[in-house]
């Protein structure tokens, strides 16, 4: 069952980045297994894939002592600052960063490893109460302060766009995010080259990649049904 559906998923992201005349290899399949066992998490590494995506740092750990860097780790849910050791410990990147002080705790404990951390920036697109997330206006300030932390490394953005059952609703979530990007590199604000889109999920990943995504977050899709 995971193989067909890992099938299916990298079939249809084939087909939107053909469609939108994007090469295959500019978007990433990040598979997040927070509802997956260390078994099925053994088995997609078996079937090829070398991105996890997990949202808990504690849930992270588990996982990693018994499948360790068999795959590069991504934090995708929200980080909080007495979690940031470990964090900083385990993942390649750190997808939710949404706070100066959340940067700042990195870098200080990235320092002590002599790692530099690779990080997103997560965008409150949609402006709900719900989600983590900078504003976007908060965005310029945020990349000023950044450049005083060698210890991080901000390689792009990422957003969550609000539920919804029509994958078109997304759309103009996943627009924005692109043209954020695209305003922050031109005005040069940022030291690091900050080109990473982290958007779309089990129902809105196709629009995502027509919308410029590098990385897809997917989940259910691979793990149920
Ligand atoms: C769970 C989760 C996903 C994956 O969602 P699916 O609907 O299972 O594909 C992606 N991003 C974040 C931040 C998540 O928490």
């Amino acid at each position: 069952m995971i193989e067909d559906n890992l099938k299916s998923v990298t079939q249809r992201m084939a087909k939107s980045c053909a469609k939108s005349g994007r090469s295959c290899a500019d978007v990433k399949l990040v598979c997040v297994t927070k509802e997956a066992l260390v078994e099925e998490i053994n088995d997609v590494i078996d079937l090829g894939i070398v991105d996890i995506g997990e949202n808990r740092v504690q849930d992270a750990l588990y996982k990693y002592k018994s499948i360790g860097r068999r795959c590069l780790w991504h934090l995708i849910g929200h980080l909080q600052t007495n979690k940031v050791k470990d964090a900083v410990s385990i993942f390649s990147l750190i997808h939710s960063v949404d706070s100066i002080h959340l940067v700042e705790e990195i870098d200080k404990c990235s320092k002590r490893i002599n790692k530099v951390q690779d990080i997103l920036v997560q965008v409150n697109v949609s402006g709900e109460s719900s989600k983590f997330g900078l504003k976007p206006e908060e965005l310029n300030g945020f990349f000023k302060k950044s450049l005083l932390y060698p210890n991080i490394n901000i390689l792009g953005l990422m957003t969550i766009a609000p539920e919804s059952r029509d994958p078109e609703e997304s759309r103009p979530y996943f627009r924005k995010l692109r043209e954020l990007r695209d305003e922050i590199n031109n005005s040069q604000l940022t030291a690091h080259s900050s080109q990473l889109l982290s958007m779309g999920m089990s129902n809105d990943f196709e629009v995502a990649i027509e919308e410029g995504s590098t990385m897809v977050r997917i989940g259910r899709a691979i793990f149920s049904g």
